[in-house]
């Protein structure tokens, strides 16, 4: 390629920071098209989804809830305690797995389309600033001229609206913690009584506010982890919003009375339109870039150009480096296939894990380092400790029944209730006849039951005297025998 080093120079800075370190800010253009549109449904979509969530409740209970401080979590009604924990990290573990796989096959797509950053920046706050300043030339100007009553209404208006939105977000992101009804009594119970909660909020509202009306792009190009993983994810054969440099280029500016073919020109007609929207400012036809958020505004600027020259779209489109390079088009291959594959795997799994959870969860164990005991003449007996875990919405009194072999149970202290999202244990004595301990280890079979529902089947195992202490068994079994003769 020729110049190829001018051509890679890009990569020596961030097309965000000046020579002298200082930060440009980027002005997007209004982006418009059928992938813009398309984005738009589902940013209002998930917007909506968003922000009406915290106030859904099933069976009184928020329909989500993500509260990490007292590691409960609620989803779609569903109540994971503390003791599903296991689940949530293996959820988490596989949804790592899934990103890495999806990211490797589909590239960024997930950075486009429903990423929260790219949902609120381009698709609530930036409509907000073209509504206010108008678009990225307007806005341009109003940056660079004097203050005066035009841009300080603006500004303000904006500003404020910016804040307004930032304060409702943090609190429906502090309902997905805590819950909205607990928000809603932070609130009204006033700073004066609640100054931690206020303070939070406001912190939380503060951030907020910075990222979207100062910070923006920087969050994905510097701080976001996802996007620093991208260098390591994707290669050739990823799917990313690339620029076909084998059918733009040479490039050259578009004159409508000559045959581009015969001048030995590309497509590309160096309009600039796919720089002018990019979010981040970066011009696409540089090839791939960590900076590139795969948003498709540069796609659509582009088709809008193709359109008018009467040239097919797709001169940037959705291709992986190595179908451009081939110029062939994008294919469902067998990487692509096998990776589906596994990720469709993953999510059966996470699927299958939430769906064996019980409600209620029961052990028995034999007190540690307990014997068996001569309950009386005829019988021994066995001390256990049942736990039973109670992941439902209301308390249940536990009652335990031994099925095998038929025997007594004796619960140690009060009835076993067990409350709401609660561990209730409690101790019992098993006492089996003499005749029925037959050997060191009888099997036992529990049935768990709550409120004449049976729960769970449980199996344990009772300790009796091994062969050689069983003398007395014989003598017991003796003596009932000769009493009851005499009688
Ligand atoms: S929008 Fe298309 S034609 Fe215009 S500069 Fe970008 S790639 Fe070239
Ligand atoms: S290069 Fe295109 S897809 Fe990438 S961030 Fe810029 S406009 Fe979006």
């Amino acid at each position: 390629m020729e110049n190829f080093d001018d051509q890679e120079t890009f990569r020596d800075r961030l097309s965000t920071i000046s020579e002298e370190g200082k930060r440009l800010w980027v002005y997007p253009k209004k982006p418009k098209g059928k992938y813009y549109n398309k984005r738009t449904v589902i940013a209002i979509l998930l917007q909506i989804f968003l922000f009406l969530s915290p106030f859904i409740k099933i069976k009184g209970d928020p329909m989500l809830l993500f509260n990490i401080l007292e590691r409960k979590f609620i989803i779609f009604g569903v109540i994971f305690w503390p003791q599903d924990f296991h689940l949530f990290v293996l959820s988490m573990l596989t949804f790592i797995v899934f990103i890495v796989l999806f990211t490797v096959v589909y590239g960024r797509l997930f950075c486009g389309w429903v990423c929260p950053q790219t949902v609120f920046m381009e698709f609530l706050y930036r409509p907000i600033e073209y509504l206010i300043e108008g678009n990225n030339s307007q806005q341009r100007k109003l940056d660079l001229q004097d203050w005066d009553l035009t841009k300080i209404w603006k500004k303000s208006l904006k500003h404020s609206l910016f804040f307004l939105i930032s304060v409702l977000t943090s609190i429906t992101f502090l309902a997905y913690i805590i819950g909205m009804d607990r928000v809603l009594e932070i609130i009204s119970e006033g700073p004066a009584s609640n100054i931690a909660g206020y303070l939070g909020l406001l912190a939380f509202a503060a951030a907020h506010y910075f990222v979207f009306a100062k910070f923006r792009e920087q969050v994905c190009i510097i701080v976001c982890p996802y996007g620093r993983l991208q260098g390591v994810l994707l290669d050739n054969n990823s799917i990313q919003v690339s620029y076909d440099y084998k059918r733009g280029e040479p490039r050259g500016k578009h004159n409508p009375l000559e045959n581009r073919q015969e001048q030995g020109k590309g497509d590309c007609i160096e309009c600039g339109s796919c720089e002018a929207v990019c979010p981040t400012g970066i011009d696409i036809r540089n090839g791939s870039q960590l900076e590139c958020i795969n948003c498709t505004a540069c796609m659509d600027a582009c088709d809008a150009v193709m359109d008018r020259i009467h040239k097919p779209k797709g001169l940037i489109r959705y291709a992986s480096e190595r179908s451009i390079a081939d110029g062939t088009k994008l294919k469902v291959n067998v990487r692509v296939i096998f990776y589906s594959t596994v990720l469709t795997g993953l999510l059966v799994l996470i699927g299958y894990l939430f769906t064996i959870r019980t409600d209620v969860e029961t052990t028995i164990l034999r007190v540690q380092g307990s014997m068996y005991q001569e309950y009386d003449s005829a019988h021994y007996s066995n001390i256990y400790l049942v736990q039973v875990v109670n992941k439902t919405r209301k308390e249940l009194p536990i009652q335990l029944i031994l099925e095998e072999p038929k025997g007594q149970i004796i619960m140690m202290g009060d009835p076993l209730f067990v409350k709401k999202g609660e561990v209730g244990e409690a101790n019992f004595l098993v006492v089996l006849p003499k005749s029925v301990v037959t050997s060191s280890s009888t099997h036992l079979d529990f049935r768990v039951v709550s409120e004449g529902i049976e729960i769970e089947e449980m199996k344990s195992t009772f300790v009796g005297p091994n062969s050689l202490d069983r003398h007395d068994v014989g003598d017991e079994d003796e003596k009932e025998k000769s009493d009851n003769d005499s009688h």
